[in-house]
Parts: C-alpha cells; structure tokens; sequence
C-alpha cells in the first residue's frame, strides 16, 4: 500500500488550526500556541522540521489540511520523494 509523508515546518506555524479542522486525527494545536502533527518525529531540528508516515486513505484530508494552512507550513511528499503539495 502506498505510504505518504507529510512534514511541518513548526517554527512558522501561526496556530490558525485550519489543517486540524480538515484532519484533527493528525493536527492538535499545542499550549505554545503551535500545532503539533500528531505522533510524527523531528526529522531537522535545526529547522524544526516534523515528519509524519500516512496511509493512502488519510491523504485527501491531509492534502485539504495543507491547503487550508495560511503560512503553507505543511507539505506532502510520496514514497519517492516527489512533492504532492
Ligand atoms: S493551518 Fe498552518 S498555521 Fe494554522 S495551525 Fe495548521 S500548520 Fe499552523
């Protein structure tokens, strides 16, 4: 089954939290006022880059979430590395 990896640039994350009303199975909004992606891993520190592995069934909302986000923090990419959004 195809995978998808979404990855957040949390450090410009502006809390609008339209990506968890499009998905809050994967995005709730932090006490730092931030969003955190749900159960993904920091995959850049320095650029406080988070990555989160999906199924092909939780991609559409996903793609909905990183549409929705004003500061386009959110990007998907599939299992080849190619950039969806
Ligand atoms: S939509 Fe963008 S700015 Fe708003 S909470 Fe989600 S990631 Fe942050």
């Amino acid at each position: 089954m195809a995978k998808y990896f979404i990855r957040l640039k949390r450090t410009e994350c502006i809390g609008a939290v339209s990506c968890e009303a499009m998905a809050p199975m994967h995005w709730k909004l932090a006490n730092d006022g931030k969003i955190d992606l749900i159960n993904s891993k920091l995959i850049d520190k320095e650029n406080d880059i988070w990555e989160l592995e999906i199924e092909a069934k939780d991609l559409e909302k996903n793609i909905d979430a990183a549409k929705a986000c004003p500061v386009f923090v959110i990007e998907i990419f599939d299992e080849k590395g190619n950039k969806i959004i």
